[in-house]
């Protein structure tokens, strides 16, 4: 699963560069934050260890270590990669699954502070779609639910 989402051949060289890591703010400020280290174990075939560590969500997603990366890589890819598995098992922090139900239900990771808004003169927030995202989504699961039937069946 996860070859088919990562690059290995850019990761092996990243392995070798640890360039971004001075500029990265997650690796300047949070200890134990090190995509060096993640890197390694996933070349190593063992990616499964971090799965449940919170470091994985700890990248900004930033894009600093994109814009920097004479590769034009960057360490947020093993992280992300990471982040999307882990999410599938079921491994997220509960803030992520409550900010996720609030994002399907209203389409907004926090409602607008209407009495601070008006107390800036801040126009009344736009409609947050919602509705037509709801209708997405479920269009979404029903192609996923078919997708697995086909597969089982195959
Ligand atoms: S996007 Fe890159 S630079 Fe930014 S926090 Fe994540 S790993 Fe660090
Ligand atoms: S992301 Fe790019 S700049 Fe950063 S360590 Fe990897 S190869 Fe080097």
């Amino acid at each position: 699963m996860l070859d088919a989402k990562l690059n290995f051949k850019l990761l092996e060289m990243c392995s070798r560069c640890g360039a971004c890591y001075s500029i990265c703010p997650s690796c300047m400020n949070i200890p134990g934050y090190d995509p060096r280290a993640v890197i390694k174990d996933i070349l190593n075939g063992e990616h499964e260890k971090w799965l449940s560590s919170r470091h994985i969500w700890e990248c900004l997603e930033c894009h600093y270590c994109l814009e920097m990366c004479y590769q034009h890589y960057g360490f947020e890819n093993a992280m992300t990669a990471l982040r999307n598995i882990a999410a599938r098992k079921g491994l997220h922090p509960p803030q992520v699954k409550r900010g996720w139900e609030m994002f399907v239900k209203t389409s907004r990771l926090g409602e607008p502070a209407l009495p601070a808004r008006k107390k800036f003169g801040l126009p009344e927030p736009k409609a947050s779609g919602a509705e037509e995202f709801r209708k997405l989504y479920a269009l979404l699961q029903e192609r996923r639910a078919a997708g697995n039937k086909e597969d089982k069946t195959k």
